[in-house]
Protein backbone atom coordinates (compact mmCIF):
# COMPACT_ATOMS: atom_id res chain seq x y z
CA UNK A 1 0.00 0.00 0.00
CA UNK A 2 1.44 3.60 -1.10
CA UNK A 3 -0.55 5.85 1.77
CA UNK A 4 1.88 8.85 2.79
CA UNK A 5 1.19 10.42 5.84
CA UNK A 6 -1.26 13.43 5.18
CA UNK A 7 -2.09 16.18 8.22
CA UNK A 8 -4.54 18.15 8.48
CA UNK A 9 -3.50 21.46 6.28
CA UNK A 10 -5.70 24.66 6.93
CA UNK A 11 -4.92 26.32 3.62
CA UNK A 12 -6.18 28.62 0.88
CA UNK A 13 -9.38 26.01 0.01
CA UNK A 14 -10.61 25.96 3.62
CA UNK A 15 -12.62 29.39 3.21
CA UNK A 16 -14.06 28.29 0.14
CA UNK A 17 -15.23 25.09 1.49
CA UNK A 18 -17.38 26.08 4.29
CA UNK A 19 -20.90 25.69 4.09
CA UNK A 20 -24.10 26.01 5.65
CA UNK A 21 -23.95 22.64 7.60
CA UNK A 22 -27.80 22.43 7.97
CA UNK A 23 -28.31 21.54 4.38
CA UNK A 24 -26.31 18.17 5.17
CA UNK A 25 -28.93 16.90 7.21
CA UNK A 26 -30.54 14.66 5.34
CA UNK A 27 -27.58 12.47 4.87
CA UNK A 28 -28.11 9.91 7.37
CA UNK A 29 -27.66 11.18 11.21
CA UNK A 30 -26.98 14.77 11.15
CA UNK A 31 -23.95 14.86 13.49
CA UNK A 32 -21.63 13.23 10.73
CA UNK A 33 -20.94 16.90 9.57
CA UNK A 34 -17.36 17.94 10.75
CA UNK A 35 -16.58 20.91 9.27
CA UNK A 36 -13.28 21.57 7.97
CA UNK A 37 -12.12 18.97 5.44
CA UNK A 38 -8.98 17.04 5.51
CA UNK A 39 -6.32 18.54 2.89
CA UNK A 40 -3.69 16.22 1.97
CA UNK A 41 -1.07 18.62 -0.41
CA UNK A 42 1.18 17.19 -3.21
CA UNK A 43 3.99 16.73 -1.61
CA UNK A 44 2.47 14.24 1.32
CA UNK A 45 0.40 11.55 -1.09
CA UNK A 46 1.54 9.22 -4.20
CA UNK A 47 -0.69 10.17 -7.01
CA UNK A 48 1.13 12.11 -9.62
CA UNK A 49 0.00 13.07 -12.75
CA UNK A 50 1.83 10.62 -14.91
CA UNK A 51 -0.85 7.90 -13.52
CA UNK A 52 -3.69 10.23 -14.46
CA UNK A 53 -5.08 8.64 -17.67
CA UNK A 54 -4.59 11.65 -20.73
CA UNK A 55 -8.02 11.98 -21.35
CA UNK A 56 -9.06 12.48 -17.96
CA UNK A 57 -6.05 15.25 -17.53
CA UNK A 58 -7.48 16.91 -20.41
CA UNK A 59 -11.23 16.99 -18.81
CA UNK A 60 -9.71 18.78 -15.80
CA UNK A 61 -7.90 21.22 -17.41
CA UNK A 62 -10.38 21.61 -19.82
CA UNK A 63 -13.06 22.94 -17.21
CA UNK A 64 -9.84 24.50 -15.19
CA UNK A 65 -9.63 26.42 -17.91
CA UNK A 66 -12.89 27.85 -18.35
CA UNK A 67 -13.69 28.79 -15.28
CA UNK A 68 -14.84 25.58 -13.12
CA UNK A 69 -13.77 23.28 -10.28
CA UNK A 70 -12.35 20.02 -11.54
CA UNK A 71 -12.10 17.00 -9.27
CA UNK A 72 -10.88 13.32 -9.91
CA UNK A 73 -13.13 11.65 -7.58
CA UNK A 74 -13.83 8.27 -6.52
CA UNK A 75 -12.91 4.48 -7.43
CA UNK A 76 -9.94 6.15 -9.36
CA UNK A 77 -8.24 8.37 -6.36
CA UNK A 78 -8.92 5.20 -4.40
CA UNK A 79 -7.22 2.98 -6.52
CA UNK A 80 -4.48 5.51 -7.28
CA UNK A 81 -3.53 5.54 -3.65
CA UNK A 82 -3.70 2.02 -2.82
CA UNK A 83 -1.25 1.50 -5.54
CA UNK A 84 -3.85 -0.18 -8.11
CA UNK A 85 -4.26 0.70 -11.54
CA UNK A 86 -7.93 2.50 -11.67
CA UNK A 87 -10.42 0.74 -14.31
CA UNK A 88 -12.03 4.05 -15.26
CA UNK A 89 -11.56 7.81 -14.26
CA UNK A 90 -14.59 10.00 -12.92
CA UNK A 91 -14.90 13.77 -12.75
CA UNK A 92 -16.64 16.07 -10.86
CA UNK A 93 -17.37 19.49 -10.93
CA UNK A 94 -19.39 22.65 -10.06
CA UNK A 95 -20.30 23.08 -13.98
CA UNK A 96 -23.81 22.33 -14.54
CA UNK A 97 -24.04 19.35 -17.03
CA UNK A 98 -25.26 21.77 -19.82
CA UNK A 99 -21.98 23.72 -19.04
CA UNK A 100 -19.63 20.34 -19.65
CA UNK A 101 -21.33 20.04 -22.69
CA UNK A 102 -20.65 23.61 -24.12
CA UNK A 103 -17.02 23.37 -22.89
CA UNK A 104 -16.24 19.90 -24.84
CA UNK A 105 -17.41 19.34 -28.40
CA UNK A 106 -17.39 16.22 -27.93
CA UNK A 107 -19.44 15.61 -25.29
CA UNK A 108 -23.07 14.42 -24.75
CA UNK A 109 -25.51 14.56 -21.94
CA UNK A 110 -26.96 10.89 -20.68
CA UNK A 111 -28.83 9.28 -17.70
CA UNK A 112 -31.93 9.14 -16.42
CA UNK A 113 -31.74 8.72 -12.77
CA UNK A 114 -28.77 10.91 -12.60
CA UNK A 115 -27.89 13.84 -15.02
CA UNK A 116 -24.31 13.14 -16.52
CA UNK A 117 -21.85 14.04 -19.23
CA UNK A 118 -19.30 11.49 -21.18
CA UNK A 119 -16.55 13.26 -22.96
CA UNK A 120 -14.84 11.50 -25.77
CA UNK A 121 -11.38 11.15 -26.43
CA UNK A 122 -10.74 8.61 -29.16
CA UNK A 123 -11.80 5.83 -27.23
CA UNK A 124 -11.57 7.04 -23.40
CA UNK A 125 -14.97 8.35 -22.42
CA UNK A 126 -14.73 10.29 -19.62
CA UNK A 127 -17.84 10.97 -17.23
CA UNK A 128 -18.24 13.82 -15.63
CA UNK A 129 -20.90 14.46 -12.80
CA UNK A 130 -22.11 18.13 -11.10
CA UNK A 131 -21.94 18.01 -7.85
CA UNK A 132 -25.00 16.88 -6.31
CA UNK A 133 -26.62 17.73 -2.80
CA UNK A 134 -27.76 14.65 -0.84
CA UNK A 135 -31.00 13.45 -0.93
CA UNK A 136 -33.81 14.45 1.92
CA UNK A 137 -36.51 12.20 3.51
CA UNK A 138 -39.08 15.20 3.44
CA UNK A 139 -39.07 15.17 -0.33
CA UNK A 140 -40.26 12.67 -2.85
CA UNK A 141 -36.64 11.85 -3.92
CA UNK A 142 -37.08 9.03 -1.07
CA UNK A 143 -39.69 6.30 -1.26
CA UNK A 144 -41.46 4.51 0.93
CA UNK A 145 -38.94 2.21 2.09
CA UNK A 146 -36.02 4.65 2.23
CA UNK A 147 -34.83 4.47 -1.44
CA UNK A 148 -33.57 7.44 -3.59
CA UNK A 149 -35.50 7.62 -7.11
CA UNK A 150 -34.49 11.00 -8.04
CA UNK A 151 -30.93 12.58 -7.29
CA UNK A 152 -30.26 15.27 -9.55
CA UNK A 153 -30.19 18.51 -7.15
CA UNK A 154 -26.65 20.21 -7.57
CA UNK A 155 -24.39 21.16 -4.53
CA UNK A 156 -21.53 21.63 -3.44
CA UNK A 157 -18.30 19.93 -2.95
CA UNK A 158 -18.61 19.34 0.70
CA UNK A 159 -22.01 17.96 -0.22
CA UNK A 160 -21.04 16.36 -3.32
CA UNK A 161 -18.95 14.07 -0.84
CA UNK A 162 -21.08 13.28 1.70
CA UNK A 163 -23.85 11.51 -0.60
CA UNK A 164 -21.31 9.33 -2.04
CA UNK A 165 -21.06 5.80 -0.39
CA UNK A 166 -18.05 4.99 1.52
CA UNK A 167 -16.01 7.34 2.93
CA UNK A 168 -12.92 5.98 1.03
CA UNK A 169 -14.83 6.85 -2.58
CA UNK A 170 -15.47 10.34 -1.56
CA UNK A 171 -11.88 11.47 -2.20
CA UNK A 172 -11.23 14.47 -4.57
CA UNK A 173 -8.27 15.41 -6.02
CA UNK A 174 -8.01 18.74 -7.14
CA UNK A 175 -6.59 19.90 -10.77
CA UNK A 176 -5.79 23.18 -9.59
CA UNK A 177 -3.22 22.81 -6.67
CA UNK A 178 -2.72 18.67 -6.80
CA UNK A 179 -4.09 18.43 -3.12
CA UNK A 180 -6.92 15.51 -1.65
CA UNK A 181 -9.63 17.06 -0.31
CA UNK A 182 -11.47 14.40 2.14
CA UNK A 183 -14.61 15.20 4.13
CA UNK A 184 -15.76 12.45 5.43
CA UNK A 185 -12.59 10.28 7.50
CA UNK A 186 -11.86 8.66 3.57
CA UNK A 187 -8.15 8.77 4.25
CA UNK A 188 -7.82 7.99 7.82
CA UNK A 189 -9.96 4.58 6.68
CA UNK A 190 -7.49 4.10 3.84
CA UNK A 191 -4.84 4.01 6.12
CA UNK A 192 -6.63 1.50 8.39
CA UNK A 193 -7.45 -0.66 5.33
CA UNK A 194 -11.08 -0.32 6.35
CA UNK A 195 -14.43 0.08 4.23
CA UNK A 196 -17.30 2.63 6.02
CA UNK A 197 -20.55 3.69 4.84
CA UNK A 198 -20.35 7.58 5.01
CA UNK A 199 -23.18 8.76 7.70
CA UNK A 200 -25.93 6.60 9.33
CA UNK A 201 -25.64 2.96 8.12
CA UNK A 202 -29.24 1.56 8.21
CA UNK A 203 -30.31 4.68 6.60
CA UNK A 204 -27.80 4.58 3.68
CA UNK A 205 -28.30 1.01 3.00
CA UNK A 206 -32.04 2.07 2.87
CA UNK A 207 -31.45 5.09 0.38
CA UNK A 208 -29.68 2.31 -2.22
CA UNK A 209 -29.67 -1.36 -1.03
CA UNK A 210 -27.20 -2.02 -4.04
CA UNK A 211 -24.50 -0.92 -1.77
CA UNK A 212 -24.51 -3.67 -0.03
CA UNK A 213 -23.56 -5.18 -3.11
CA UNK A 214 -20.79 -2.82 -3.45
CA UNK A 215 -19.83 -2.80 0.32
CA UNK A 216 -18.85 -7.14 -0.81
CA UNK A 217 -17.30 -6.43 -4.19
CA UNK A 218 -14.35 -4.01 -2.84
CA UNK A 219 -13.53 -5.75 0.10
CA UNK A 220 -13.50 -9.10 -2.89
CA UNK A 221 -10.87 -6.30 -4.94
CA UNK A 222 -9.50 -4.28 -2.32
CA UNK A 223 -9.04 -6.98 0.57
CA UNK A 224 -9.90 -4.25 3.11
CA UNK A 225 -12.19 -5.34 6.19
CA UNK A 226 -15.93 -3.98 6.57
CA UNK A 227 -16.22 -1.39 9.20
CA UNK A 228 -18.11 -2.94 12.00
CA UNK A 229 -21.40 -1.04 11.42
CA UNK A 230 -21.11 -1.35 7.46
CA UNK A 231 -20.79 -4.92 8.06
CA UNK A 232 -23.28 -6.27 10.98
CA UNK A 233 -25.90 -4.53 9.06
CA UNK A 234 -25.71 -6.65 5.79
CA UNK A 235 -27.38 -9.62 6.58
CA UNK A 236 -29.91 -7.89 8.71
CA UNK A 237 -30.71 -5.75 5.36
CA UNK A 238 -29.45 -8.02 2.59
CA UNK A 239 -33.90 -8.86 1.56
CA UNK A 240 -33.97 -4.89 0.66
CA UNK A 241 -32.06 -6.18 -2.79
CA UNK A 242 -35.33 -7.94 -3.52
CA UNK A 243 -36.70 -4.39 -4.42
CA UNK A 244 -33.89 -3.11 -6.66
CA UNK A 245 -35.14 -3.46 -10.48
CA UNK A 246 -33.90 -6.51 -12.22
CA UNK A 247 -31.93 -4.86 -14.91
CA UNK A 248 -29.72 -2.65 -12.30
CA UNK A 249 -28.52 -6.00 -10.02
CA UNK A 250 -27.80 -8.02 -13.62
CA UNK A 251 -25.09 -5.14 -14.10
CA UNK A 252 -23.96 -5.64 -10.61
CA UNK A 253 -24.01 -9.59 -11.08
CA UNK A 254 -21.75 -8.97 -13.18
CA UNK A 255 -19.30 -6.68 -11.87
CA UNK A 256 -19.16 -8.49 -8.71
CA UNK A 257 -18.29 -12.20 -10.65
CA UNK A 258 -16.35 -10.75 -13.66
CA UNK A 259 -14.16 -8.65 -12.13
CA UNK A 260 -11.41 -11.00 -11.26
CA UNK A 261 -12.37 -12.27 -7.62
CA UNK A 262 -15.39 -13.89 -8.38
CA UNK A 263 -14.43 -16.62 -5.98
CA UNK A 264 -13.89 -14.12 -2.78
CA UNK A 265 -17.11 -12.19 -3.68
CA UNK A 266 -19.15 -15.94 -3.93
CA UNK A 267 -17.71 -16.83 -0.46
CA UNK A 268 -18.80 -13.17 0.91
CA UNK A 269 -21.74 -13.50 -0.73
CA UNK A 270 -22.85 -16.57 1.03
CA UNK A 271 -20.90 -15.56 4.26
CA UNK A 272 -23.32 -12.71 5.07
CA UNK A 273 -26.74 -14.35 3.63
CA UNK A 274 -26.51 -12.16 0.43
CA UNK A 275 -26.73 -14.71 -1.79
CA UNK A 276 -29.84 -16.01 -1.88
CA UNK A 277 -31.69 -12.26 -2.47
CA UNK A 278 -29.75 -12.58 -5.79
CA UNK A 279 -30.69 -16.45 -6.99
CA UNK A 280 -33.20 -17.73 -4.87
CA UNK A 281 -33.27 -21.48 -6.29
CA UNK A 282 -29.87 -21.77 -6.09
CA UNK A 283 -29.45 -20.27 -2.70
CA UNK A 284 -32.22 -22.42 -1.31
CA UNK A 285 -29.94 -25.57 -2.98
CA UNK A 286 -26.96 -24.32 -0.91
CA UNK A 287 -28.84 -25.02 2.87
CA UNK A 288 -29.31 -28.31 1.77
CA UNK A 289 -25.87 -29.25 -0.14
CA UNK A 290 -25.41 -32.84 -0.83
CA UNK A 291 -21.40 -33.93 -0.82
CA UNK A 292 -20.42 -30.15 -1.23
CA UNK A 293 -22.70 -29.72 -4.43
CA UNK A 294 -23.54 -27.01 -5.82
CA UNK A 295 -21.06 -25.37 -3.75
CA UNK A 296 -17.68 -26.80 -5.65
CA UNK A 297 -19.52 -26.65 -9.03
CA UNK A 298 -20.08 -23.12 -7.97
CA UNK A 299 -16.44 -22.50 -6.70
CA UNK A 300 -14.73 -24.56 -9.33
CA UNK A 301 -16.60 -22.08 -11.84
CA UNK A 302 -15.33 -18.50 -10.18
CA UNK A 303 -12.32 -19.85 -9.89
CA UNK A 304 -11.73 -20.97 -13.32
CA UNK A 305 -13.30 -17.06 -14.64
CA UNK A 306 -10.93 -15.76 -12.01
CA UNK A 307 -8.14 -17.62 -13.33
CA UNK A 308 -9.02 -16.96 -17.22
CA UNK A 309 -9.20 -13.05 -16.26
CA UNK A 310 -5.51 -12.92 -15.30
CA UNK A 311 -4.67 -14.63 -18.47
CA UNK A 312 -6.53 -11.76 -19.94
CA UNK A 313 -8.78 -14.62 -22.14
CA UNK A 314 -12.12 -13.57 -22.22
CA UNK A 315 -15.49 -14.99 -20.19
CA UNK A 316 -18.89 -15.02 -21.03
CA UNK A 317 -21.26 -14.62 -18.91
CA UNK A 318 -23.93 -17.54 -20.45
CA UNK A 319 -21.07 -19.86 -18.86
CA UNK A 320 -21.34 -18.34 -15.55
CA UNK A 321 -25.20 -18.50 -15.20
CA UNK A 322 -25.21 -21.88 -16.65
CA UNK A 323 -23.06 -22.72 -13.36
CA UNK A 324 -25.00 -20.71 -11.27
CA UNK A 325 -28.01 -22.45 -12.22
CA UNK A 326 -27.02 -25.73 -13.06
CA UNK A 327 -27.64 -27.12 -9.73
CA UNK A 328 -31.83 -26.08 -9.22
CA UNK A 329 -31.39 -27.18 -12.93
CA UNK A 330 -30.29 -30.59 -12.65
CA UNK A 331 -32.47 -31.29 -9.63
CA UNK A 332 -35.47 -30.12 -12.02
CA UNK A 333 -34.79 -32.24 -14.87
CA UNK A 334 -34.12 -35.49 -13.25
CA UNK A 335 -38.06 -34.46 -12.01
CA UNK A 336 -39.11 -33.89 -15.40
CA UNK A 337 -37.35 -37.23 -16.50
CA UNK A 338 -39.97 -39.45 -14.55
CA UNK A 339 -42.19 -38.50 -17.60
CA UNK A 340 -40.39 -37.49 -20.68
CA UNK A 341 -37.20 -38.17 -22.53
CA UNK A 342 -33.67 -36.52 -21.51
CA UNK A 343 -33.53 -33.75 -23.68
CA UNK A 344 -37.34 -32.09 -23.86
CA UNK A 345 -36.76 -32.78 -19.97
CA UNK A 346 -33.35 -30.76 -19.70
CA UNK A 347 -35.12 -28.08 -22.26
CA UNK A 348 -38.24 -27.96 -19.62
CA UNK A 349 -36.62 -27.68 -16.29
CA UNK A 350 -33.69 -25.21 -17.96
CA UNK A 351 -37.05 -23.00 -19.13
CA UNK A 352 -38.24 -23.06 -15.55
CA UNK A 353 -35.43 -22.22 -13.65
CA UNK A 354 -34.21 -18.95 -16.16
CA UNK A 355 -37.87 -17.74 -16.37
CA UNK A 356 -37.94 -18.05 -12.52
CA UNK A 357 -34.47 -16.55 -12.48
CA UNK A 358 -35.21 -13.33 -14.61
CA UNK A 359 -37.83 -11.54 -12.25
CA UNK A 360 -34.57 -11.36 -9.99
CA UNK A 361 -32.30 -10.51 -12.15
CA UNK A 362 -32.35 -9.23 -15.63
CA UNK A 363 -30.61 -11.93 -17.72
CA UNK A 364 -30.87 -10.74 -21.13
CA UNK A 365 -31.47 -13.31 -23.36
CA UNK A 366 -28.62 -13.77 -25.77
CA UNK A 367 -27.30 -15.03 -22.82
CA UNK A 368 -29.78 -17.32 -21.99
CA UNK A 369 -30.23 -18.89 -25.15
CA UNK A 370 -26.70 -19.75 -24.43
CA UNK A 371 -27.20 -21.15 -21.30
CA UNK A 372 -30.01 -23.54 -22.27
CA UNK A 373 -27.21 -24.93 -24.97
CA UNK A 374 -24.43 -25.78 -22.63
CA UNK A 375 -27.01 -27.26 -20.31
CA UNK A 376 -28.60 -29.42 -23.26
CA UNK A 377 -25.61 -30.32 -24.91
CA UNK A 378 -24.17 -31.96 -21.81
CA UNK A 379 -26.83 -34.80 -22.77
CA UNK A 380 -25.94 -34.24 -26.54
CA UNK A 381 -22.31 -35.00 -25.63
CA UNK A 382 -23.24 -38.50 -24.42
CA UNK A 383 -24.43 -39.62 -27.64
CA UNK A 384 -21.36 -39.94 -29.72
CA UNK A 385 -22.42 -42.84 -32.05
CA UNK A 386 -22.52 -42.86 -35.90
CA UNK A 387 -22.16 -39.17 -37.06
CA UNK A 388 -23.33 -37.77 -33.20
CA UNK A 389 -19.88 -37.13 -31.64
CA UNK A 390 -18.71 -34.99 -35.11
CA UNK A 391 -21.97 -33.79 -35.06
CA UNK A 392 -21.62 -32.22 -31.57
CA UNK A 393 -17.93 -31.47 -32.00
CA UNK A 394 -19.06 -28.85 -35.25
CA UNK A 395 -21.61 -27.51 -32.77
CA UNK A 396 -20.81 -23.78 -32.48
CA UNK A 397 -21.44 -23.94 -28.39
CA UNK A 398 -19.14 -26.73 -28.32
CA UNK A 399 -16.28 -25.49 -26.30
CA UNK A 400 -18.28 -24.13 -23.68
CA UNK A 401 -20.51 -27.69 -23.04
CA UNK A 402 -17.25 -29.34 -23.07
CA UNK A 403 -15.32 -27.19 -20.71
CA UNK A 404 -19.17 -27.36 -18.50
CA UNK A 405 -18.93 -31.26 -18.81
CA UNK A 406 -14.95 -30.91 -17.35
CA UNK A 407 -16.18 -28.68 -14.65
CA UNK A 408 -19.19 -31.23 -13.44
CA UNK A 409 -16.51 -34.42 -13.51
CA UNK A 410 -14.39 -32.14 -11.36
CA UNK A 411 -17.34 -31.13 -9.11
CA UNK A 412 -18.59 -34.35 -7.69
CA UNK A 413 -20.03 -36.17 -10.83
CA UNK A 414 -17.86 -38.37 -10.83
CA UNK A 415 -19.47 -40.53 -13.55
CA UNK A 416 -18.86 -38.07 -16.04
CA UNK A 417 -14.68 -38.32 -15.93
CA UNK A 418 -14.44 -40.77 -18.65
CA UNK A 419 -16.63 -39.01 -21.14
CA UNK A 420 -15.05 -36.04 -20.18
CA UNK A 421 -11.60 -37.59 -21.08
CA UNK A 422 -12.67 -39.57 -24.29
CA UNK A 423 -13.79 -35.74 -25.75
CA UNK A 424 -10.36 -34.51 -24.78
CA UNK A 425 -9.16 -37.11 -26.47
CA UNK A 426 -11.88 -37.06 -29.76
CA UNK A 427 -10.22 -33.10 -30.32
CA UNK A 428 -7.01 -33.99 -30.68
CA UNK A 429 -7.18 -37.10 -32.80
CA UNK A 430 -6.91 -37.54 -36.83
CA UNK A 431 -10.36 -38.02 -38.46
CA UNK A 432 -9.22 -41.71 -38.85
CA UNK A 433 -8.58 -42.23 -35.01
CA UNK A 434 -11.90 -40.21 -34.07
CA UNK A 435 -13.34 -42.66 -36.72
CA UNK A 436 -11.85 -45.80 -34.09
CA UNK A 437 -12.86 -43.97 -31.05
CA UNK A 438 -16.70 -43.58 -32.21
CA UNK A 439 -16.93 -47.03 -33.48
CA UNK A 440 -15.85 -48.82 -30.35
CA UNK A 441 -18.44 -47.15 -28.34
CA UNK A 442 -20.39 -49.73 -26.77
CA UNK A 443 -24.43 -49.16 -27.59
CA UNK A 444 -25.79 -48.55 -23.93
CA UNK A 445 -28.39 -45.81 -22.53
CA UNK A 446 -28.67 -42.86 -23.97
CA UNK A 447 -26.19 -43.83 -26.89
CA UNK A 448 -28.65 -46.71 -28.29
CA UNK A 449 -29.36 -46.57 -31.93
CA UNK A 450 -32.64 -45.08 -32.23
CA UNK A 451 -35.17 -47.28 -33.79
CA UNK A 452 -34.99 -46.19 -37.59
CA UNK A 453 -38.02 -44.16 -38.46
CA UNK A 454 -39.58 -46.39 -41.57
CA UNK A 455 -40.56 -44.23 -43.88
CA UNK A 456 -43.70 -45.15 -45.30
CA UNK A 457 -43.85 -44.74 -49.46
CA UNK A 458 -45.72 -41.69 -50.60
CA UNK A 459 -48.22 -43.22 -52.99
CA UNK A 460 -47.54 -42.86 -56.37
CA UNK A 461 -48.86 -40.41 -58.76
CA UNK A 462 -51.02 -41.77 -60.95
CA UNK A 463 -50.11 -41.69 -64.50
CA UNK A 464 -52.75 -40.42 -66.99
P1 LIG B 1 -14.99 0.73 -9.55
O1 LIG B 1 -15.21 1.65 -10.73
O2 LIG B 1 -13.58 0.37 -9.30
O3 LIG B 1 -15.89 -0.42 -9.58
P2 LIG B 1 -16.02 2.97 -8.10
O4 LIG B 1 -16.04 3.30 -6.65
O5 LIG B 1 -15.34 3.93 -9.00
O6 LIG B 1 -15.41 1.52 -8.23
P3 LIG B 1 -18.34 3.49 -9.68
O7 LIG B 1 -19.56 2.67 -9.87
O8 LIG B 1 -17.48 3.79 -10.85
O9 LIG B 1 -17.50 2.77 -8.55
O10 LIG B 1 -18.81 4.84 -8.98
C1 LIG B 1 -18.00 6.00 -8.92
C2 LIG B 1 -18.25 6.73 -7.60
O11 LIG B 1 -19.61 7.14 -7.52
C3 LIG B 1 -18.05 5.89 -6.35
O12 LIG B 1 -16.70 5.85 -5.97
C4 LIG B 1 -18.90 6.64 -5.33
O13 LIG B 1 -18.27 7.78 -4.85
C5 LIG B 1 -20.09 7.06 -6.19
N1 LIG B 1 -21.15 6.03 -6.15
C6 LIG B 1 -21.31 4.98 -6.99
N2 LIG B 1 -22.39 4.26 -6.67
C7 LIG B 1 -22.94 4.85 -5.58
C8 LIG B 1 -24.08 4.59 -4.79
N3 LIG B 1 -24.85 3.53 -5.01
N4 LIG B 1 -24.33 5.44 -3.76
C9 LIG B 1 -23.54 6.52 -3.52
N5 LIG B 1 -22.46 6.79 -4.23
C10 LIG B 1 -22.14 6.00 -5.26
MG1 LIG C 1 -15.30 3.79 -11.12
Amino acid sequence: MVLYGSMRVINKFLGRFKKDKSSLNGVGNSTVYQGEPLITPRSEHNISRSMINKSALQVLYGLKDAGFEAYLVGGCVRDLLLGYEPKDFDVATNASPEQVNTVFRRSRLIGRRFKLVHVRFGRDIIEVATFRAPPKKSDSHVDEQGRIVRDNVYGTLEQDAWRRDFTINALYYSISDFSIIDYTGGMDDLKAGQIRLIGNVETRYREDPVRILRAIRFVGKLGLKLDAETERLIPVLANLLTDIPAARLFDEILKLFLSGQGLTTYELLTHYDVFSALFPQTGELLHHEYNGFPRVLLANALANTDSRIAEGKPVTPAFLFAALLWEPVRQRWAYHQQKIPAIPALQKAAGEIIESQVERVAIPRRFTVVTKDIWVMQVRLGQRRGKRAFRVLSHPKFRAAYDFLLLRSESGEQELTELAAWWTRFQEETIEEQQNMVNSIAPAGNDKKRPRRRHRKKPEAKSE
